[in-house]
C-alpha cells in the first residue's frame, strides 16, 4: 500500500548538512520533514565498550558495497540520528583560505572551489557557536582570517600531550590547541571518559548534529523527524525537471512524500546513490546527472596513523585530541608536495589494533594501546573522475576508489615518523585508514559554475533540477587536507539561509 503526505520541505538525512540547513529553516513557517534512515543511538554500556564498538561491530551498517574487484564488505558507514557526527573526533576545523583556490601538487591538482573562504566566513563562526567549538585564536600559522575568537576557551593538554606541544616547540614548530567541539569546563557534560574517537558520547557531552541542532530543532512545532524512513528514489514531473516526491520505506510500508522543496543531505556516498536510482525515462544516468559527474570524484582523505612507543612510559591520557600541527600543510622542507595536517588520534586501545590486525595478541595490543601516543597525518586526495561509487545491475553498491596523491603522503609521513623518532620515540609504527571506512567521504556530488562540469550551483542547487538542494560532503569540488565536518555545516548554514529568504520572501522555488 502507497500512503501519500505532504510536507513544505523535505529533508533527506539528519547528519551535519541536513540538521543545519533544518535549523535555518525553523521561523520560516515552512514545516519541515526530516527523513532519516537510522533510529536514535541507544544509550547503553556498549558505547563505550572498544570490544562491541571495534571487534563486533555494533553500530556499522549490516549493509555490504563491494570494490571494484567484485570483494564484499561490510561497510564503516554509521546510520544514526545525528549522522556520522554521532561517532566523529570532533576535530572541527576551517578550510584554509587557499584550499578554495586551485591547488597543484607533482601530482596533480585540485579544482577552485566556486566559492571562497570569505563567503564562507560568517558561516564558519556560526557553525562553531552551534557545535560549542572549543579553540584559540592565534596560534596556528596557516590560520584563515577570523572576525572573531572562539567563543569558547581550549580544551587543555593532558600533561603527555603538554609534553608533546613542549618537545614539537623545541624542535621549531608551532603546535596549537585543536578546535574541538566537546562540552568541557565548568558545568560541562564531558567526563573525560576516555572514549570518544570513534565512539558514541553516552554523556552527551561530543558537539554533534544530533545532541547540538537536532534536539533542540524538534521542540517547535514545525519540525518534524521520521526515523527508521530510508529514501529509496526521487520522482521527477513528465518533464524531467522539478522533482514531486520521495519514495521511502519505513515499517514495511511504501509511502511517497510530495512536497515544492527536496534537500538532500543523505551523506556523500549515499546522495550519489539516492540520485543514480532515482533513474527515469527523462533521466536514464539519474537525477542530477546532465554533467554524468554524480558518483564520480570520490575521495576520502589520505590518513596514516601514527603509534609513537615509549615502552618505559604508559600513556595515561583520557582526551588526547588537543594538539595540532600545521607547520607542513603546504609542503615539508624543500618538497612542496608532501604535505599535510598533523593531529592527535582518540586514544587507540588494544581492541582498535585487534580489529586491524586480528592475529596480534591480545597482551601485545593491550601493552602497544597502553605506551603509544598516536597521531593522525592527513594529506588532500586529490579529485579524479574515474574515482567513483555506481550502482550495479542487480541493485548492488560498488565503490571504486581511486586515492590521488598518495606518493606526497608517502614522503609526508616518512618526514612526520622522522620528527617523532627525533622527539623522543624509539618506535613509530604506521597504519593507514583506507576506504572501508570513508570517515571524510567527499565530492560525488560536486558543486561549481559550468553545469557541464558540476551537478551543483555554488549554492548547491541542482542544474537540472530548481528545487533540489544537495547539502552534504558530496559538494565538496576538492577535500584539502582538514577534517570536513565544519565545512559542511558552514555552507549548509548558508545554503539554509538562502532557502529561507526564498521562502519568506514567498518565492516559488
Ligand atoms: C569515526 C569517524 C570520525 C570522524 N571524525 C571527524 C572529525 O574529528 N572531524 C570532522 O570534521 N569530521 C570527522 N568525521 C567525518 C564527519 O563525521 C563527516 O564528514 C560528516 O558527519 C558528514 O556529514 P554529512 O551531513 O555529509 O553526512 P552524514 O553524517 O553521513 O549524514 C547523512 C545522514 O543521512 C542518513 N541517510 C543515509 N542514507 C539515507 C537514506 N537513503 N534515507 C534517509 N536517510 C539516509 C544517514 O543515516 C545519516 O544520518 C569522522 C567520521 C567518522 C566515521
Amino acid at each position: 500500500m502507497t500512503t501519500t503526505i505532504k510536507p513544505d520541505v523535505v529533508i533527506i538525512g539528519s547528519g551535519v548538512g541536513g540538521a543545519s540547513v533544518a535549523h535555518r529553516l525553523v521561523g520560516t513557517g515552512a514545516k519541515v520533514l526530516i527523513l532519516e534512515r537510522g533510529e536514535a543511538l541507544p544509550r547503553e554500556a556498549q558505547n563505550a565498550d572498544p570490544d562491541a564498538v571495534f571487534l563486533q561491530n555494533r553500530y556499522r551498517t549490516q549493509d555490504e558495497w563491494q570494490d571494484s574487484t567484485g570483494r564484499a564488505y561490510r561497510p564503516g558507514q554509521y546510520y544514526f540520528v545525528g549522522g556520522h557526527t554521532k561517532f566523529y573526533g570532533t576535530a572541527m576545523f576551517r578550510f584554509r583560505s587557499d584550499d578554495f583556490a586551485q591547488q597543484s601538487t607533482d601530482e596533480g591538482t585540485s579544482p577552485a572551489w566556486p566559492v571562497t573562504y570569505s563567503d564562507l566566513e560568517a558561516h564558519y563562526d556560526a557553525a562553531e557557536r552551534l557545535f560549542g567549538v572549543r579553540g584559540q585564536a592565534g596560534q596556528d600559522p596557516t590560520e584563515p582570517p577570523r572576525a572573531a575568537p572562539f567563543a569558547h576557551a581550549p580544551i587543555p593538554h593532558e600533561p603527555v600531550i603538554a609534553d608533546m606541544a613542549e618537545r614539537l616547540g623545541r624542535a621549531g614548530l608551532r603546535p596549537f590547541h585543536m578546535p574541538s567541539a566537546v562540552d568541557y569546563g565548568p558545568g560541562g557534560r564531558c567526563q573525560r571518559c576516555g572514549t570518544c574517537d570513534a565512539f558514541a558520547c553516552r554523556f552527551d557531552a561530543k558537539g554533534d548534529a544530533d545532541t547540538r541542532i537536532l534536539r533542540p530543532l524538534l521542540r517547535h512545532p514545525d519540525v518534524t523527524l521520521w526515523t527508521g524512513a530510508q529514501v529509496m528514489r526521487l520522482i521527477s514531473d513528465p518533464d524531467g525537471l522539478r522533482i514531486v516526491a520521495a519514495e521511502i520505506q519505513r515499517g514495511g510500508e511504501v509511502i511517497r512524500i510530495e512536497a515544492p522543496l527536496f534537500v538532500l543531505s543523505a551523506g556523500a556516498i549515499n546522495s550519489a546513490l539516492i540520485l543514480l536510482r532515482s533513474a527515469s525515462e527523462t533521466h536514464p544516468n539519474g537525477l542530477a546527472n546532465r554533467s554524468g559527474v554524480v558518483g564520480r570524484y570520490l575521495m576520502n582523505h589520505h590518513l596514516t596513523g601514527l603509534m609513537g612507543v615509549r615502552p618505559l612510559r604508559p600513556n595515561n591520557t583520557r582526551f588526547p585530541k588537543t594538539l595540532s600541527i600545521n607547520d607542513f600543510y603546504r609542503g615539508i622542507p624543500g618538497d612542496g608536495s608532501a604535505r599535510g595536517n598533523i593531529q592527535m588520534l582518540g586514544n587507540i586501545g588494544g581492541p582498535m589494533i585487534r580489529s586491524a590486525y586480528p592475529v596480534a595478541p591480545k597482551w601485545a595490543a593491550n601493552w602497544l594501546g597502553r605506551h603509544s601516543v598516536d597521531f593522525l597525518t592527513m594529506s588532500e586526495d586529490l579529485p579524479n573522475r574515474d574515482s567513483r561509487v555506481r550502482l550495479m545491475e542487480n541493485g548492488g553498491v560498488e565503490v571504486d576508489y581511486r586515492p590521488g596523491g598518495t606518493a606526497g603522503h608517502d614522503r609526508f609521513v616518512r618526514h612526520v615518523r622522522t620528527l617523532l623518532r627525533q622527539i623522543g620515540f624509539p618506535l613509530v609504527l604506521r597504519h593507514s585508514f583506507g576506504i572501508e571506512a570513508p570517515s571524510h567521504q567527499c565530492g560525488t556530488v560536486r558543486m561549481g559554475t559550468d553545469p557541464g562540469l558540476s551537478a551543483l550551483t555554488p549554492l548547491c542547487r541542482a542544474h537540472d533540477h530548481p528545487n533540489l538542494y544537495v547539502v552534504d560532503a558530496g559538494f565538496f569540488p576538492s577535500s584539502a587536507a582538514l577534517n570536513p565536518a565544519l565545512t559542511v555545516a558552514a555552507q549548509a548554514l548558508r545554503v539554509g539561509d538562502h532557502i529561507a529568504g526564498l521562502w519568506k520572501r514567498g518565492i516559488a522555488v
